[in-house]
């Protein structure tokens, strides 16, 4: 099969259109990551999704829809505060859990009783979705357990010859995948943490709460569980305290004919001037909209990747420092 790339307009939305609802998969651009996407209640577009992929067949979909549509369609919203929710942060990169009404397939879901719901804020991406006006399901558009793609580019080079269509929208602004988020309790939980943080959801609820995972647990986001967003070259992971053990690591990679990068703030950079970096940015929402596009880079220049944390896990350095865990730790 040819991949074609084409730039999100009319014209190509009313290809992807055509392809999906012929049953087929596309690539997607939104504001977080691409998605390879396919219509919601379409078992057998959910299940070439899930092919495409090679990913884990106990790990539900995220179902995308446009502003304006109604979500009681989908499901049931039980929850008052959830409505504030809604009104503060969609659209945008939140994901919200509810108790789905079964529209979208079993396939997607998982068998599962609950749905995940999120309203992309990228212009292209909400011109699909109404174009569709139908859940659109997606997960990351990349092949299971490697980087998620922040372009079109980058889906290209893990689905090639796999989908018929990309759609190009730029790159991905946010840059990692959106917070997901169980409203199906009296209190909300983080499922997976993203740049709608913690106390952005507090400041609008009063509370919530984060799910941990540990060893053994019954998970309730299945996705958390996998190994993730793993770079093609070997990693490392250090605190940003432990900035002489990045400069041992570096000089044995040298020493050993190795072509080691340094991953870290701009700020934790000046400090490595001498060294091939691959610079995040300043802020934490710099460094989550560079992170994979980074990765991806250092995949293709570097040996070894030698990521340096974040010097905290407030805010939006929860959802960059549990990426970089999984993908260097
Ligand atoms: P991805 O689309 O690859 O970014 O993954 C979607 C994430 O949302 C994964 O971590 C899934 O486990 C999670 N997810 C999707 N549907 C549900 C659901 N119904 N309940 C809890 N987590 C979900
Ligand atoms: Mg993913």
């Amino acid at each position: 099969m040819k991949t074609e790339i084409l730039t999100l307009n009319t014209f190509s939305v009313q290809k992807a259109k055509d392809i999906l609802f012929a049953g087929g998969v596309i690539g997607m651009p939104t504001e977080t990551v691409y998605g390879l996407a396919g219509i919601g209640t379409m078992p057998n577009a959910v299940k070439k999704i899930f092919e495409v992929k090679g990913r884990p067949s106990d790990n539900p979909l995220i179902a995308h829809v446009h502003k304006d549509y109604d979500l009681n369609k989908l499901v049931f919203v039980e929850q008052e505060y959830a409505y504030k929710l809604i009104k503060a942060f969609m659209p945008g990169p939140l994901t919200l859990v509810f108790k789905s009404k079964g529209v979208v397939c079993k396939e997607a879901t998982c068998g599962g009783e609950t749905l995940a719901v999120r309203m992309p804020s990228h212009s292209g991406c909400q011109k699909l979705l109404k174009a569709v006006d139908m859940p659109i399901v997606a997960p990351s558009a990349n092949l299971s357990k490697h980087t998620s793609p922040v372009t079109a580019e980058h889906v290209y080079n893990d689905l090639n010859g796999k989908i018929e269509l990309i759609l190009d929208g730029g790159k991905s602004s946010g840059g990692i995948e959106s917070t997901v988020l169980d409203v199906t309790g009296s209190v909300p939980r983080i499922l997976r943490a993203g740049l709608i943080t913690k106390e952005m959801i507090e400041e609008v609820v009063g509370a919530c709460e984060i799910a941990y995972h540990k060893d053994g647990d019954k998970v309730k986001s299945p996705g958390v569980k996998y190994t993730h967003y793993k770079p093609l070259c070997e990693t490392m992971l250090f605190e940003q305290s432990q900035l002489d053990l990045v400069e041992i690591e570096y000089e044995k990679a040298i020493k050993q004919g190795k072509v080691p990068y340094v991953m870290c703030t701009d700020e934790v950079a000046e400090k490595f001037s001498d060294k091939n970096l691959l610079k995040l940015g300043l802020t934490p929402e710099q460094v989550a909209s560079n992170l994979y596009d980074k990765l991806l880079e250092g995949e293709k220049k570097a040996d070894l990747i030698i990521a340096v944390a974040m010097p905290d896990e407030m805010g939006v350095n929860m959802g960059v420092m549990n990426r970089l865990r999984k993908s260097c730790g």
